[in-house]
């Protein structure tokens, strides 16, 4: 039996834009500039591609300037940091986004650490990071702060709750950890070496998914009435997209669940869109 709601994360996305779109509406009449955004990508990946292109797309929407830079995979690093520098000192850029992963001869915190952190819309420098760390964050990470937003919109109250990460990268699993426990739940961080996942997640309330496995988290090992965020975009043999959780099983047992695509994914441009407004009014306070 289909009992568990699902979390619409496309519907989610598409409102906080609008908002998004009314308030540089709003910026334009009171003659402040739109937010700028600079997204650069090294190489050809075609993943990568396709997620500038998106980014790009949504800047538009919504009335941002937007400037994508696109740099040959055999740039030195040196090359690269000199672009940043660049952009770190324009006016017009509020956001500043190198699309990850880069080539090997990029070292990518250098890279992280270069970029000004006030015009870190990803949220990945160790200032924004240790901001989140101290509960008092500036410029978020994007997935991080889409997963939140989800939950929120859906009137679920981390506080007090046992939330289970599975995966604990820098992007996703470690600052959700730090979003969870922001809200006061109590936070459990499950990756590779985890003795015994299925035990970890018995008794978990939420259950934030960021593993890159797909179909990884079976329906029997969720408790009835988990709420589910699934992170996971991986694409299968015949070109579909898959989460990390079994949906089908655990659809019948949770209380709520985000599908993909359409769940989370939608919601990390969104956020980053949010972050590129956020880190442009706080200059302007500054
Ligand atoms: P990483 O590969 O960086 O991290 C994966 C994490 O999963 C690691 O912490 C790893 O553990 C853990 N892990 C691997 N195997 C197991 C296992 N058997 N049991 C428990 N934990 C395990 O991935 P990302 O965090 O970058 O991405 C995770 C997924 O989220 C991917 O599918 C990615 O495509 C998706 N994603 C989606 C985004 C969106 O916009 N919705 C944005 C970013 C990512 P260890 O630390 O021990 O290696």
């Amino acid at each position: 039996m289909d009992t568990a709601q699902l979390i619409d994360g496309k519907a989610v996305a598409a409102n906080l834009r609008k908002e998004i779109a009314e308030q540089v509406k709003l910026r334009s009449e009171k003659g402040l500039p739109a937010p700028g955004l600079a997204v650069v990508l090294i190489g050809e990946d075609p993943a990568s591609k396709v997620y500038v292109g998106s980014k790009v797309k949504a800047c538009e929407e919504v009335g941002f300037v937007s400037r994508s830079y696109r740099m040959d995979v055999e740039t030195t690093q040196g090359d690269l940091l000199a672009l940043i520098d660049e952009l770190n000192a324009d006016a017009e850029i509020h956001g500043i986004l190198v699309q990850l992963p880069l080539p090997k001869q990029i070292d990518v915190q250098s890279v992280i650490e270069r970029i000004d952190p006030k015009k870190d819309v990803d949220g990945f420098h160790p200032y924004n990071l240790g901001r989140l760390a101290g509960k008092a964050p500036t410029l978020r990470p994007c997935t991080p702060y889409g997963c939140m937003r989800l939950l929120k919109a859906y009137g679920i109250d981390p506080m007090g709750k046992k939330a289970v990460v599975v995966g604990a990268s820098n992007i996703v699993g470690r600052p959700v950890a730090l979003e969870l426990l922001m809200e006061r739940a109590t936070v459990t961080v499950c990756h590779s070496k985890t003795q015994d996942l299925p035990a970890e997640l018995a008794d978990a309330d939420i259950v934030i998914a960021a593993v890159g496995i797909p179909n990884f988290i079976k329906g029997e090992w969720l408790k009835p009435g988990a709420v589910v965020i699934d992170v996971g975009i991986n694409r299968l043999a015949n070109g579909k997209l898959t989460g990390d959780v079994d949906f089908e099983a655990a659809k019948a047992k949770v209380a709520a669940i985000t599908p993909v695509p359409g769940g989370a994914g939608p919601m990390t441009i969104a956020c980053l869109l949010q972050n590129t407004l956020e880190a442009c009014e706080a200059m302007e306070a500054a």
